[in-house]
């Protein structure tokens, strides 16, 4: 397992930051990098060539929404997800558990896996280990996630050691279950990722990683974490965790972030990220701009004859006013959803090319202290 794939560290700056190279079957990665969220095998939207255009070098996948619809099996014989939704760049798959947790009615959990029924159609269905490998090993993803437990935040302590003990047996499970396929099957193109859980207790977050670490997974990512709790608290458990992970082999921090957090994630030494808030918060009219949030539904845009954000390179910006944004959601038009999400998908990818740029530079602390305070003002 791993051929074609590879990933070097080319810069670390003087507080953790790494710059580096992430390789696939489908493309090479500049890291830090965001990847938007693409649940149905589709950002929401953006169209590929959109996204193209953007230059969005891997987008996310979720493993649940596909295996209920339209169902790994008929993506497989379709030629995969890359060849389906005709996407030839990286893809990372989740394993389906965050949905399962998250959406899914009837959960029951125990050791084989989690039992659950369909949001869509109740249909019963039972989500293990090794069924998120081999549904993901069939969408052909170029990175998967293992199958982990995921706990509500604030989570008790017995149930998050609880938590921790099953990832880490769930972790070996699927790494096994990748194994044995690549000893019957021959190669198989796809990078497995390992999970840390432990909720916010620092002593289960270690452990947690010690034990992940400990199966040699080829990369690794942090979950559960930005899911309620104070940001300083997510920063404290990933830096701990962080530094225990192995230094060669990529982090991923699941799940994040807001405009002015990502370049703190990049400070504690974490290389990729996923947030479902750029395509969301613009089809809920709210725009991040490099001054603070738009919330372009508001009556003073009506005249405004200025681009969404005046320092924005985008397509939409170059051509199109907040008035006439404002009046496209006012009259609930598509092409509302479709310019806002451009817009907000460009504003995340060139904030992940400034933060490369700092990381190059060494002045990564000066571009998040100014992205903070321009965002703890609020709406302009
Ligand atoms: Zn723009």
């Amino acid at each position: 397992m791993g051929v074609n794939f590879s990933f070097e560290v080319a810069k670390t700056d003087a507080v953790g930051a790494r710059r580096g190279l992430l390789a696939t079957p489908h493309g090479t990665i500049e890291t830090p990098v965001f990847m938007p969220v693409g649940t149905a095998a589709t950002v929401k939207g953006l169209t590929q060539e959109a996204l193209e255009q953007l230059g969005a070098s891997i987008i996310l996948a979720n493993t649940y929404h596909l295996y209920l619809r339209p169902g790994h099996e008929l993506i497989r014989q379709l030629g995969g997800l890359h060849q389906f939704m005709s996407w030839r760049r990286p893809i990372l798959t989740d394993s389906g558990g965050y949905q399962v947790f998250s959406l899914a009615e009837l959960r029951k959990i125990t050791d084989e896996g989690v039992r659950f029924r369909s949001h869509l159609d109740g249909s019963e269905h039972l989500l293990s280990p090794e069924k998120a490998a081999e549904i993901q090993l069939a969408l052909g993803s170029d990175i998967a996630m293992v199958l982990d437990e995921c706990i509500e935040t604030p989570a008790p302590r017995d149930k998050a050691e609880a938590a921790v003990r099953r990832t880490t047996e769930w972790a070996k499970r699927a790494r096994n279950y990748v194994r044995e396929c690549a000893r019957r099957n021959g190669e198989i193109r796809q990078w497995q990722f390992g999970i840390v859980q432990g909720a916010t207790f620092s002593d289960l977050r270690r452990e947690s990683a010690r034990q992940v670490a400990e199966l040699d997974f080829p990369g690794y990512a942090v979950g559960g974490l930005a899911v309620g709790e104070p940001h300083a608290m997510t920063c404290d458990m990933t830096g701990e965790v962080a530094a225990l992970l192995p230094a060669d082999r990529p982090r991923y921090l699941m799940g994040v972030g807001r405009p002015e957090q990502l370049a703190d994630y990049v400070t504690l030494g974490i290389d990729m990220m996923d947030c479902v808030l750029p395509t969301r918060a613009a089809r809920h009219a709210c725009l991040y701009t490099s001054e603070g949030r738009v919330l372009i539904k508001n009556a003073r845009y009506a005249h405004d004859r200025r681009p969404i954000d005046p320092a924005c390179a985008c397509s939409v910006c170059r051509r199109y006013t907040r008035a006439y944004l404002r009046h496209l959601f006012a009259a609930g038009e598509l092409t509302a959803a479709i310019l806002a999400t451009h817009h907000n998908v460009h504003f995340y990818l060139d904030i992940m090319r400034q933060i490369r740029e700092a990381i190059e530079f060494g002045n990564l602390a000066k571009f998040s202290s100014e992205m903070h305070a321009r965002y703890v003002a609020g709406p302009v």
